[in-house]
């Protein structure tokens, strides 16, 4: 057992629940592995730079408000930073840290030319009217615009951030350039620059890499029962796209309830349920479950936990009963519960591999704006194709060769790429 491992096994339920710390205890497994010197294992692991600002603004009653933003630029040495913006409560620093940081990774798991960054408002967009969403994104946009930019670090949507908070993003910029400049961020909607098949990438990788690792098992999708947690961008639409390659999706649930199927739930009908509903619950062909974690629990073949971090832990990870997990989400098991899924025999698709379809259309998006020139939707859904069933090949590759789980393989091939970008760039001094 390595060092790191041996911390992984012995890591109180604080640490194992900080996302930083679980993301530096992999980042460390995979450098041993590499024999990583201990100067180069530095600076891959701290963030290149981080700001944190006020962002006051008027209510819509008259009253005035400050939240708080951040962004954080993990790694720019192999391009400009690339990574989402987050809206909720309960951001906090270490979580847009280890975000920013996973975004380093995955942009050089599926070798597209980004570095990586996060960013984050604490806020909970349930309370907020659209007027005051646009303001918070317009003033945090002015807050972060000395370090944005085509060349510098380029955002897109994350959780409880969409196409329109892109567009505004776009916009502020835009002003303070003085021209229009659609490469500075991707997720916009389609009439402002953005790419055909944007909005369906994520999923769309998700159901891919789902693919790729269930020949990996011998399993086709007919004979496969599917539990998805989340059922937003990457979970609704990954089950969509899943339920329509023949998969039987059995459970899907939200933030509010989970929803039952054992014959499999009719995913068009449950979207258009919850896009008239706003919610799951009362799909008239499932069952409702009240307490949406206990799917997590369910027996299927496929889980793909598509909502947020540390879903599934050394609390729950005992009781799971899958043979593959797809993360959609971006950390929802914790090294501790990986670790002892990998004992279980339990394939687990890491998040840096199966969700960076949305950063490998957010690329090819970039790449548009910058020659003004749009691509075919199919163009698009091909060229995802490609680069996803390579990265696939590439970290089962890895895994081979050094024996060790997809998860390790991908952070492995990943430092291993920045890595070799220092050491021929140098140390500007
Ligand atoms: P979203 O806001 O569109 O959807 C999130 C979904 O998760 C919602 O349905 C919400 O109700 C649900 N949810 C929240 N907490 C839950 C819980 N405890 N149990 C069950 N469901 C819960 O967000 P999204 O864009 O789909 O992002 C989901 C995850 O995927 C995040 O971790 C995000 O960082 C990651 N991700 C997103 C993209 C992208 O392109 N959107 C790309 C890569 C990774």
């Amino acid at each position: 057992m390595s060092q790191a491992s041996a911390a992984v096994a012995t890591q109180s339920l604080a640490d194992e629940f900080n996302p930083f710390l679980s993301m530096a205890q992999l980042f460390n497994t995979a450098a041993d592995h590499l024999g990583l010197d201990g100067g180069l294992r530095e600076v891959l692991h701290r963030p290149d730079r981080e700001m944190t600002i006020a962002i006051p603004i008027q209510m819509d009653d008259g009253s005035m408000r400050v939240f708080t933003g951040y962004r954080v630029q993990h790694n720019f040495s192999r391009g400009p930073c690339k990574g989402g913006i987050r809206y909720a409560p309960d951001v906090n620093i270490d979580e847009v840290r280890a975000l920013a940081a996973w975004m380093t990774w995955k942009c050089a798991v599926v070798d597209v030319p980004f570095g990586g960054g996060k960013g984050g408002v604490i806020c909970d967009p349930r309370n907020l009217s659209q007027s005051e969403l646009e303001r918070i994104t317009r003033r945090y946009t002015a807050g972060i615009m000395d370090i944005l930019g085509p060349d510098r670090d380029v955002p897109a949507p994350d959780i409880n951030t969409n196409e329109q908070t892109m567009a505004w993003l776009m916009d502020t910029y835009s002003m303070h350039v003085r021209k229009t400049t659609t490469a500075v961020v991707t997720g916009k909607p389609i009439a402002l620059g953005g790419s055909r098949g944007r909005t369906e990438a994520t999923g769309r990788g998700v159901m891919i890499i789902a693919r790729e690792a269930m020949k990996k098992l011998g399993l086709r999708p007919q004979d496969a029962r599917v539990v998805v947690q989340g059922a937003g961008n990457v979970g609704g639409i990954g089950a969509m796209l899943m339920h329509r390659e023949g998969y039987k999706i059995v459970s899907i649930s939200d933030q509010y309830s989970a929803i039952y199927n054992e014959h499999g739930l009719d995913m068009p009908a449950v979207l258009a349920h919850v896009k008239k509903t706003g919610r799951l619950e009362g799909f008239k062909e499932a069952t409702d479950i009240k307490n949406n974690n206990d799917t997590l629990e369910l027996p299927c073949e496929v889980m793909v936990p598509a909502a947020t971090e540390n879903q599934i832990t050394s609390k729950n990870v005992e009781r799971l009963k899958t043979r593959l997990i797809v993360e959609g989400a971006n950390g929802p098991c914790t090294a501790k519960a990986s670790q002892i899924l990998d004992e279980k025999g339990v394939l687990v698709v890491p998040d840096i591999l199966a969700n960076a379809g949305g950063v490998t259309v957010s690329y090819f998006e970039w790449v548009q704006d910058r020659m003004g020139y749009f691509w075919t939707e199919e163009r698009v859904n091909n060229s995802l194709e490609a680069v996803m069933v390579k990265a696939f090949a590439d970290v089962a590759a890895v895994a081979e060769k050094h024996k060790v789980s997809m998860r390790i393989a991908a952070y492995i091939l990943a430092i291993d790429r920045v890595a070799t970008v220092y050491r021929l760039r140098g140390v500007f001094a």
